[in-house]
């Protein structure tokens, strides 16, 4: 049997979880679709899941752990009656109110929620390399966020890998920090703009390591190096490193509205007039919008500003009614 609900929220990091806080005080009753655990994409919680120490959120001096403080979030608004289902969206149908959203079979006749008004926070996701103890080493010496954790790495050697304008403005940032930073690029040129270009050759701290793909993290419980290969000569070697920082661009999680909300060309939801996307009732907030700042408080502020549009565009439709 299809569940209605007023507003029905998809996505459960900062962005999400502030929409529910609000929401909920709204007495709109929110239904969170939270994720799964067992997804590095699609975790409740989001990306914070995959960070330690969050010091730059406003009001923790001394900073907070990012699961510890996405629990605060879901807690908060489950106290105002926030509810949530741990589970992915699989489907959803945009082109009639109430809006349609299925979690498990995306092929079963009856859709599982069915909602007047949807407020997607499904973040985007660092690419990853991809390579053998990468992922088991996020959090304790890789990390792909430069602002969140650059500041753990002061006067160690650390490593960038990615050529383009994120790969060059975090090794930048990152030089505050380290004694070294090796941009390792898989290519013999840089993708990134010539002015970034620029600012990276005159900084006496990187150093460009070319043609060079990572192949392999090192360390046990926290990275101790890189195993790196030339390209080529293919010759393998180790690279003495205690921080790894993967900057090969990010990928919003937009697939499942695909063909029914308006995106970037770079596949980034668009909206318009705070939160709103071309689908009057549907509104998009967080990183899945948001390619330029991607801070966990600028998608909070922009979940909060999801949940008093939502709020609004309800009240004006039962107005109309
Ligand atoms: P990007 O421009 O797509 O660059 C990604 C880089 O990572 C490329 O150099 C690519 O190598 C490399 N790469 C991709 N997959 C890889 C893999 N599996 N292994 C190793 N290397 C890999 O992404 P971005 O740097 O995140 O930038 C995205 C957009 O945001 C760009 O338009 C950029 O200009 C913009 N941006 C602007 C600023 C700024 O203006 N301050 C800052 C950040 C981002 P190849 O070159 O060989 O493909």
């Amino acid at each position: 049997m299809t569940e209605s609900r007023q507003v029905v929220i998809i996505g459960s990091g900062p962005a999400g979880l502030t929409a529910a806080i609000y929401a909920a005080r709204a007495q709109l009753a929110p239904l969170v679709i939270e994720g799964e655990p067992s997804s590095t994409s699609d975790q409740p919680g989001g990306q914070l899941m995959l960070t330690t120490d969050v010091e730059n959120y406003p009001g923790f001096v001394s900073g907070i752990m990012g699961p510890e403080l996405m629990s605060a979030f879901r807690e908060q608004a489950a106290r105002f009656g926030a509810d949530y289902v741990t589970a992915k969206a699989s489907r959803v149908d945009l082109s009639r109110r109430p809006f349609s959203v299925w979690v498990g079979d995306p092929d079963a006749e009856e859709p599982t929620y069915s909602a007047e008004s949807l407020i997607i926070s499904t973040g985007a996701q660092s690419l990853m390399l991809n390579v053998p103890n990468e992922e088991r080493l996020v959090g304790y010496g890789v990390s792909t966020c430069a602002t969140c954790d650059g500041f753990f790495f002061r006067q160690r050697d650390i490593a960038v890998v990615g050529g383009g304008d994120s790969a060059l403005e975090e090794a930048l940032f990152l030089t505050r920090f380290a004694d070294k930073v090796t941009v390792i690029h898989r290519r013999g040129e840089l993708r990134a703009s010539k002015v970034m270009q620029q600012r990276a050759f005159k900084n006496d701290k990187i150093e460009f390591l070319w043609n060079t793909s990572v192949v392999d993290v090192l360390g046990d419980t926290t990275v101790s190096g890189l195993r790196v290969r030339d390209n080529q000569s293919e010759e393998e070697s180790d690279l003495k490193v205690a921080g790894l920082f993967v900057a090969i661009g990010h990928e919003p999680n937009t697939s499942l509205f695909k063909g029914q909300l308006e995106m970037e060309e770079n596949g980034y939801l668009r909206t318009f007039d705070g939160t709103r996307t071309n689908v009057d009732g549907v509104f998009a907030c967080g990183d899945v919008q948001d390619h330029r700042y991607r801070q966990a408080v600028t998608a909070a502020g922009s979940g909060c500003m999801a949940a008093l549009d939502a709020e609004r565009w309800l009240e004006d439709q039962a107005a109309a009614r």
